[in-house]
């Protein structure tokens, strides 16, 4: 027999396509492919239907629970699981799932972030089936993709928000398409991403040695390893025993979640990997990113490793994004981000590129504050990841394309280059008309954009809720004019090139890395939002509002909540350090150095009752130099803890977050910065966690 679909070698956990057409009667498969495509509401009948189908499948799975999966502004997923049984007389129970229990749940909404949109005297939530998104079977439980909103059907969660900008997009789009004569023949279109997911992993008893790790997800302490990746010899490299077999395992139970993995590798920074997946529709493959994420944690336990999927565990070492691969495609099959073998006269894809370029520059603190997070602060900036700053990479082509638009003048296509190797046998090899950009973060990748700004732990969610939106409110710009032009043509690239004309300094082709680009750009006056504390007051800027106001995704109240969320969050996490840390200091570094000290002081004693000629100079320096840096850690971390203590005179949410940004996060570099200088100077048998090299090189 010869297998072709995956999922079957492996036993298909999900509701998919292939599933739904052979389980559901056929007008309930019908009405419910309709409601799909066609954003139609379902009717009851049907929803009834799909239960009673969904739950034979489930339990012919063994699945015994089902839940609404969702969510919420946390920004990792919540379930609450209910067991298919039901009592139905005289002791007996059967396993029933109902129409209702598939469309709705009540979980009480007291205890998730709500940013004040909730009263807690109004605890109800409502979670809604979304069948837009496969239900698929997670620990013999059944689980419903849903959204979650309040009793007054505000936004509680990241995937409500992400359906409405996937709706405003849709409409916006196809306006333009049908404005410029819609030869694509779409009725139409939709949003496909491919999240490609960067992690760490190590050894899990060192892990569990770690407080920090366990609390933060990132190190509070560690000096540098005496080799870090100078070498350049993990990227690629031959993947470790242990690590391969974690990755097949990983993929295997990906795969029966519909999940399909293709690549894995080797990242720049010594355990550090990457996980790329096949791309797909965005509110798929975005409740896919997040079933990963958590799919990679369990699966590392079950190898005696840690999965860290914070953006910095390590300082000085690489830290971890999460790529979006962002297109958009019609029903029938056209990518408009591909400029096709002609870009200059390909006005279709023109028109979307400049309203790209427009929507960047124009919502540049958007981009950014949707990927703004306290453990991302750590890694924007840093000299391997893109900056804060937000700027857009053509490539030489595109950017070739753009620059004679703009300067009005007539372009010619470059021919396609052959690579030449120097070797005949090897075959010949078509070099890609522009190459890529690593420092860019938004890329312009052949047909469709990498954002490269997204931290490794955050949902996809917010990023491409901005991509939709600023996307559809340009095009809805363009549509107006283009509906009302005598000469469409015409109308269409004067768009064009008003939008380069006005809009080229988000345009950026060089290194995103070098000190000289953070000047560049504020002479061309791009913002550079450093800290969550300083993106976050974006979200109220009226031109923002009025924005999601006018493509209903957020109303005013729905954006105070999510400032008010982030900068709870953003205080909240910084809290938690800076406490892990002072318990590390004084639970563990100063029990550590003072045994070390009393040690050294004892030897001195010793060897002056053994000889008179012992000299000290050794154990003089040593001991000198640990009680400094003693008496300079204690100072800091009692300025830590007294400041700690004054954070929450603080009564201003905004004024909070400044106060753990300036105060807080300076403090704690302090601290660190002595227990790091101690550590170097420490005997490995008396410093109380494992260091970076043990960290980084254990797992083999
Ligand atoms: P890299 O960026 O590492 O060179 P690739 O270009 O091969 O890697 O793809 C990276 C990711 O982009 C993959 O997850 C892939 O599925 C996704 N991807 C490829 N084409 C598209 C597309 N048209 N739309 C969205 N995502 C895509
Ligand atoms: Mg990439």
């Amino acid at each position: 027999m010869s297998v072709t679909n995956v999922p079957e070698i492996f036993g298909s956990l999900v509701f998919n396509e292939d599933v739904m057409h052979e389980h559901l009667p056929k007008e309930t498969y019908n009405a419910l492919k309709e409601c799909i495509n066609e954003n139609k509401p379902l009717s009851f009948e049907v929803a009834q239907s799909v239960a009673s189908c969904m739950k034979i499948w489930a339990v012919s799975k063994g699945a015994t629970h089902f839940t609404h999966w969702f969510q919420p502004m946390t920004g990792i997923t919540a379930e609450k699981h209910d067991s298919f049984i039901k009592p139905v007389g005289e002791g007996r129970i059967i396993m029933d799932f109902s129409g209702k229990e598939l469309i709705r749940s009540e979980p009480d909404a007291s205890s998730f972030p709500s940013g004040g949109l909730r009263a807690t005297f109004e605890a109800r939530g409502y979670t809604a089936w979304d069948p837009t998104s496969y239900a698929f079977i997670k620990d013999n439980t059944l689980c419903i993709p849903s959204i979650f909103c309040s009793y007054g059907g505000q936004v509680l969660d990241k995937k409500t928000p992400l359906l409405r900008s996937l709706q405003a997009l849709n409409k916006q789009s196809m306006r333009v398409i049908n404005a410029l004569g819609n030869e694509t023949g779409a009725t139409h279109i939709n949003s496909f991403v491919g999240g490609e997911q960067e992690y760490f992993l190590i050894d899990r008893d060192l892990y569990n040695k770690r407080q920090d790790l366990r609390l933060s997800g990132r190190t509070l302490f560690g000096a540098m390893p005496p080799k870090g990746q100078e070498m350049e010899d993990h990227y690629f490299g031959t993947i470790k025993p242990r690590v391969k077999s974690f990755m097949e395992d990983l993929d295997r139970e990906l795969w029966k979640l519909g999940i399909y993995a293709k690549t894995e590798h080797n990242e720049a920074a010594p355990a550090q990997h990457e996980l790329a997946p096949i791309y797909s529709e965005a509110n798929t493959a975005i409740d896919q990113n997040q079933l990963t994420m958590e799919i990679m944690k369990t699966v590392a336990i079950k190898h005696n490793l840690a999965c860290l999927i914070h953006e910095k565990p390590f300082a000085g070492v690489n830290g971890s994004g999460k790529h979006n691969n962002w297109s958009i495609v019609t029903d029938t099959g056209v990518n408009l981000f591909d400029p096709g073998k002609t870009p200059a006269e390909n006005i279709l894809f023109l028109v979307f590129l400049a309203a790209v370029i427009k929507g960047t520059d124009e919502y540049q603190d958007l981009i950014r504050v949707a990927v703004a997070s306290p453990s991302n602060d750590h890694r924007l900036g840093g000299l391997e990841a893109p900056p804060a700053i937000v700027s857009l990479y053509l490539g030489d082509e595109l950017g070739a394309v753009a620059d004679a638009i703009e300067n009005d003048e007539h372009f010619e296509s470059q021919q396609k280059i052959e690579l030449k190797s120097g070797v005949k046998v090897i075959p010949r090899l078509v070099k890609d008309t522009s190459d890529r950009n690593r420092t860019s973060p938004f890329a312009f990748t052949g047909n469709k954009f990498e954002l490269r700004l997204v931290g490794s732990s955050a949902s996809l969610s917010d990023a491409n809720v901005i991509l939709n939106t600023m996307l559809a409110e340009e095009l809805c710009g363009f549509a107006d004019r283009l509906e009302s032009a005598s000469d469409v043509e015409l109308e269409a690239n004067k768009l064009v090139s008003e939008a380069l004309k006005e809009h080229g300094r988000i345009i950026f082709n060089g290194n995103n890395y070098s000190e000289e680009w953070t000047e560049e750009a504020k002479r061309r006056g791009l913002l550079n939002l450093k800290t969550t504390a300083d993106a976050v007051p974006v979200y109220l800027l009226d031109k923002n509002v009025e924005l999601f106001k006018k493509h209903k995704i957020y109303t005013r109240e729905e954006l105070e909540s999510h400032y008010e969320i982030s900068l709870e969050n953003y205080c909240k996490v910084i809290h938690i350090e800076a406490l892990t840390m002072v318990d590390m200091v004084k639970k563990s570094i100063y029990p550590a150095v003072c045994s070390y000290m009393s040690d050294i002081a004892g030897t001195i004693v010793k060897k002056k009752e053994a000889s008179s000629k012992a000299t000290y100079m050794l154990e003089n320096e040593l001991l000198t130099s640990l009680s400094n840096y003693s008496d300079k850690l204690y100072k800091a971390t009692k300025r830590l803890e007294k400041n700690i203590g004054s954070a929450e005179d603080n009564d201003d949410i905004a004024k909070k977050s400044e106060y753990y940004r300036d105060i807080i996060s300076e403090d704690m570099a302090e601290v660190r910065q002595y227990a790091d200088e101690l550590e170097k100077i420490t005997s490995a048998e008396y410093w109380p966690f494992p260091t970076y090299t043990e960290l980084l090189y254990s797992v083999v």
